[in-house]
Order: C-alpha cells, then sequence, then structure tokens
C-alpha cells in the first residue's frame, strides 16, 4: 500500500486518484487543517496528523505500508512569514515523526514534495539541482529543511528517497472531479478564473516593471496531472530499486510564461463563452523574484519523463473546467 501524506489538498488528491487507477492501493492520511475530506475520493482514508506521534503509528499498524508520498505541510510564503514557528513545527517536526514512524515500521521508500522555493533567488537560470539552496523565508527554509532530514535518514537508515521539486502546479484533474480550492486562494490561475466567474472583481497584477520581456514575472507551470506522473514513475524506479539512496529532480517543463501571457491565454480561451476577464495593476509582492524556471532534463533522463499537459492552454482549460463547477 502507499502511503499519501497530505492526499485531501490540490496535489495529493490527484496523486491517490493517479495512483489508484494505475492500480496501487492507497491509503490517504490527512489532518483537513487545509486538506477537504470531498478532495480524498481514493483509496482508504484516515484522518491524522503528523504531529501525533500515535496517529502515525496507528496508521503504519493499521496499513501494510511499503512506501510513503509525503505532501503534508503548510505551503503559503506570507502566512509562513507571519507564522514561523506554525512551518517549523508542521513541516519540520511533522517529517521527523514521520520518519521515526517508517523506521519503527521498517518502511524504506519515500517520495517527499519538495520546492523551488529552496533556490531563493536564482543565480542561473534555468536553475538546475545543484543551483546554491538559499531559501529567502521560512516556507523555503521548513521544506530545505525537510529535504536534509530525509537525506540524512538515507544515509544512517537505509532509506530510498527522492525529493521532487516543483516549479508551478497548475491545472486540474482532466476528467474534472478534483482542483484546486485553496483558502484563502493566492495561485495566480485560479485567481483569473475567479475574476472571470466574478468570485472575485479582478485580477491584480502583481508588478508591470520587472526585468522581464514585457515587465510581469516568469514562472515555469507544470500541469498537476503531469505532476503526480513524475511522482509515480519515481515510485516504480524505487520500488524495482532502480533508484537508491538519496535523488533530486526539478519538476517544471523548462519553459517560462509571464503573468501577462497567462491572462491573456485565459481571456482569448474564455471569448468564445462571452467571458471576460477584469485586470487590474497592483505593487509587486514582497519576495517574488523575475524568473523562475526549471532545468528540468534530469527528469526526463533518469525517469523518462516527459510533460503532456503542461501547455498554457490545457492548464486554463482544465482549471476553468473545475472552477466553474465550484459555483
Ligand atoms: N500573481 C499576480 N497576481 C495575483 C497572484 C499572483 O500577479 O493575484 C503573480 C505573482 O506575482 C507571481 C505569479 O503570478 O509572479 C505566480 O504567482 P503564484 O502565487 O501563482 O505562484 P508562486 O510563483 O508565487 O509560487
Amino acid at each position: 500500500m502507499i502511503l499519501v501524506t497530505g492526499g485531501a489538498g490540490y496535489i495529493g488528491s490527484h496523486m491517490a486518484k493517479w495512483l489508484h487507477q494505475a492500480g496501487y492501493p492507497v491509503v490517504v492520511f490527512d489532518n483537513l487543517s487545509t486538506g477537504k475530506r470531498s478532495l480524498a475520493r481514493y483509496g482508504e482514508w484516515m484522518e491524522g496528523d503528523l504531529n501525533n506521534p500515535d496517529d502515525l503509528t496507528h496508521c503504519f499498524e493499521r496499513f501494510p505500508i511499503r512506501a510513503v508520498i509525503h505532501f503534508a505541510a503548510r505551503s503559503l510564503v506570507g502566512e509562513s512569514v507571519r507564522m514561523p514557528l506554525l512551518y517549523y513545527q508542521n513541516n519540520v517536526a511533522g517529517t521527523l515523526n514521520l520518519l521515526h514512524a517508517m523506521a519503527d515500521a521498517g518502511v524504506k521508500h519515500i517520495i517527499f514534495s519538495s520546492t523551488a522555493a529552496v533556490y531563493g533567488n536564482p543565480q542561473q537560470l534555468p536553475i538546475p539541482e545543484t543551483h546554491p539552496k538559499q531559501p529567502i523565508n521560512p516556507y523555503g527554509r521548513s521544506k530545505w529543511m525537510m529535504e536534509q532530514l530525509i537525506e540524512d535518514a538515507v544515509s544512517a537508515m537505509g532509506l530510498h528517497a527522492v525529493s521532487l521539486r516543483y516549479f508551478n502546479a497548475a491545472g486540474a484533474d482532466p476528467a474534472g472531479e478534483l482542483g484546486e480550492c485553496h483558502d484563502p486562494e493566492t495561485h495566480l490561475i485560479p485567481l483569473v478564473l475567479k475574476a472571470a466567474l466574478g468570485k472575485r472583481s479582478a485580477i491584480t497584477i502583481f508588478g508591470q516593471d520587472y526585468p522581464t520581456p514585457d515587465g510581469t514575472p516568469v514562472r515555469d507551470y507544470i500541469h498537476v496531472w503531469d505532476l503526480v506522473a513524475a511522482h509515480e514513475l519515481a515510485l516504480q524506479a524505487l520500488l524495482a530499486g532502480e533508484l537508491q539512496g538519496y535523488q533530486v529532480f526539478n519538476l517544471g517543463t523548462g519553459k517560462g510564461y509571464s503573468v501577462k501571457e497567462v491572462i491573456h491565454t485565459a481571456q482569448r480561451l474564455l471569448e468564445s463563452e462571452g467571458v471576460s476577464i477584469p485586470v487590474q495593476t497592483g505593487a509587486r509582492r514582497v519576495g517574488d523574484p523575475p524568473v523562475l524556471v526549471a532545468k528540468a532534463d534530469q527528469v526526463q533522463q533518469v525517469l523518462g519523463w516527459m510533460p503532456r499537459l503542461s501547455d498554457l492552454e490545457t492548464m486554463i482549460q482544465h482549471a476553468w473546467c473545475w472552477e466553474k463547477a465550484q459555483r
């Protein structure tokens, strides 16, 4: 069985569905602090908290777990600046408890949901896995600490682990069952679509004076379905013994889109439905680098992963179907 921590969240819920459809038995473990029970539609369900070691012990006793895919974490940069201890408690201490529980249960394989935020401000572009790790906020620092905890556990405890550093996850389940529903929502594409539906008055462009071709920041968006596909490839390789020790891969496409390109693409796609998107301009958001684009060749070469749905139109279309269904 595969344990998906945080499986009631945006990416974790897609992972549970993907694994279920690929024939893996799954158990979803989530404390519902930010996840939604309604998103945990696949596999066994266990409500539990990584900060409660008894919940973990119970989970590993109850289910015959072979590997862990670890998504459960707080992930808002601004919140992490206001509440750093919450981030270190939840993300770092939670991961420590998880590693203890894995050691007790003799579980040797873990895939960890990391982030491009571990790099901080890019010193080279596209960003390779070897780029210096200088996170600039508590969220990024917590994720970098989690990676280091896992790497140390690999050498000391004979674990085999893969950290996947996500760039900008976007889109929704192609079948329309799952999607992004953060509260508050901070991500660009769902906010653009909420403005299109009148759920928000407008989308605000945070800064137009960046050193980029159109003045707005460039990000490497990756479809959530492509993202979870990469996890399954990593899982297969770990379970087959083809990936050993500690490995790290960026998960992005290597192609960036600006904020304006995202908004214009959404405007063009939604025009046929008679929908227009109110846009306003605002100040820069603190801590946003001008460009974040992955050097994404490693995951393609080693795991044979290819992005299939990560073109901007498809990500926006899938997110749009989901957003409309939430009315
Ligand atoms: N952004 C924006 N308006 C918004 C939300 C985001 O202009 O209401 C910009 C943000 O400044 C960044 C890009 O969109 O350059 C992607 O932001 P998001 O929060 O989706 O992801 P991040 O790159 O911060 O992980």
